[in-house]
């Protein structure tokens, strides 16, 4: 019997509407008590007044899920009130002769521990909730999908067979020579190769949910400012034909390609005896080392750059585009001397934005998880498997069967750690630290 817990499953705030869950042994028991009724069949929706010592709380929309069909797999009875504070408050006051208030996660927690989702299913449903854009929405989602564990649980399932027959061996020593050279050897190598592979070809899902960073760089007024509130469609910067005006880094938020990126306006990279404005530059710096992507912005009202930034061009390996502004004021015919792959623009007229745009998206897009791509979700789970990789190679290499036993048990906690299966609680406090209340 566990004990009884509820929630508010909805955002805090005035709202039409808000959902309060409760889940545990005596959740039916609370849903017959408010509404003086007996249970209604579950998943069925039905109208109820709610009621405490006599008083009506709501005119209430009450649903009953039966164990283990439900979220949690216990019995879970919802309310679905009105959204003002003194309704949530009084129902929530009525429950609490009956459950005590959820901490955060604390619904999926037990969902997990009732194999009603695995753990990294849990993680997809934490970044589902809190995903901004729609690339981040199919990240979370493809983690949610049963498939993308699949592998995972093979991984363990191969470890775990590993390690019955390596204990098996440790019972009858007399085949030990089958361990170190048989068939064993052969899986454990190949389990070892397919995680490595899964490592080395997956992508960071932790690296796609936070936004991308893209540094607009290059000399004072070449018009960066301006290309940057033209790419916000919004004035994020001053712009001012005042060279060093810039001095601190802006920034405007676009969605591209369905990703967050943080458009970063730094301040004009040259030298100066300015303080302030020697201090911008630096931190423009910073930007350019740290972002993921860079926009190099250059004047058409200037000669084309040194053959050393078109030598940059060509090792950028796709993460920098390389910008020629002010392409309305350019001396006719004197375009053609900059270097190929320049992408031509006026942040005036807004010619060439276009064009601009598109090579984001482009670059973007080339780098973000494909849908089928493998996804490692959190640096977590790469932890976990690197260190299972490192017992399983020191597994090989063991000299006698004591050794190779003690690693392939290093590994398996190592992966179980992953999916949850051993040390649940340290795992799943670890997981649900971040959860909101509720869910
Ligand atoms: P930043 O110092 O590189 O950020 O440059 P700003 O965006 O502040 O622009 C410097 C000056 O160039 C301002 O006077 C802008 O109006 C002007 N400017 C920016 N883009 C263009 C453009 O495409 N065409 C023309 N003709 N002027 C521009």
């Amino acid at each position: 019997m566990t004990d009884t817990i509820f929630a508010l499953a909805t955002a805090a705030g005035a709202a039409p509407l808000a959902v309060v869950r409760v889940s545990g042994s005596r959740a039916g028991e609370s849903l017959m008590a408010l509404t003086d009724r007996p249970l209604p069949p579950p998943r069925q929706a039905v109208r109820r007044t709610l009621r405490a010592d006599g008083e009506v709380l709501d005119q209430a929309l009450c649903l009953w899920f039966a164990p283990p069909a439900s979220y949690t797999g216990e019995g879970l009875a919802e309310f679905h009130i009105h959204g003002s504070q003194a309704v949530i408050e009084a129902v929530c006051a009525a429950l609490t002769s009956y459950a005590r208030a959820a901490e955060p996660g604390e619904f999926t927690r037990r969902a997990v521990l009732n194999g009603k989702m695995t753990l990294t299913q849990a993680e997809g449903l934490a970044d589902l909730i809190t995903t901004e854009s729609a690339g981040q929405r199919r990240l979370a989602l493809s983690q949610l999908h049963p498939a993308s564990t699949a592998a995972y649980q093979a991984w363990s399932e191969t470890l775990t067979g590993l390690l019955a027959q390596a204990e098996a061996v440790l019972d009858f020593p007399d085949d030990e020579v089958v361990l170190l050279t048989g068939v064993m050897a052969d899986r454990l190598d190949r389990l070892r190769d397919q995680i490595e592979a899964f490592l080395a070809h997956s992508i960071d899902g932790e690296r796609w949910r936070a936004p991308l960073t893209a540094a607009v760089l290059g000399a004072p007024n070449v018009g960066k400012s301006s290309l940057v509130n033209r790419l916000a469609a919004r004035p994020v910067a001053i712009i001012s034909d005042q060279p060093g005006t810039t001095r601190d880094s802006l920034e405007a938020r676009l969605d591209i390609a369905g990703y967050p990126v943080r458009l970063i306006d730094t301040a004009g990279l040259r030298d100066t005896d300015q303080p302030i404005e020697r201090a911008g530059v630096a931190r423009a710096r910073q930007w350019q080392a740290d972002s993921d992507l860079r926009l190099w912005v250059y004047s058409a009202d200037q000669p084309p750059p040194s053959s050393a930034a078109t030598a940059r061009l060509k090792q950028s390996q796709g993460t920098d585009l390389f910008i020629v502004n002010k392409i309305d004021i350019a001396a006719a015919g004197s375009l053609a001397a900059w270097p190929e792959g320049f992408i031509e623009v006026s942040a005036y007229t807004g010619a060439g934005l276009k064009e601009l745009t598109r090579a984001l998206d482009r670059i973007i897009t080339r780098a973000a998880p494909l849908a089928g791509t493998a996804v490692i979700a959190r640096a977590r789970h790469r932890a976990a498997l690197t260190r299972t990789c490192e017992h399983l190679a020191a597994a090989k290499a063991a000299v006698d069967a004591v050794l190779c036993a003690e690693e392939l048990r290093a590994a398996n906690r190592a992966m179980g750690h992953m999916t949850g299966q051993v040390d649940i609680e340290a795992v799943l406090d670890e997981v649900f630290a971040s959860f909101c209340i509720g869910k």
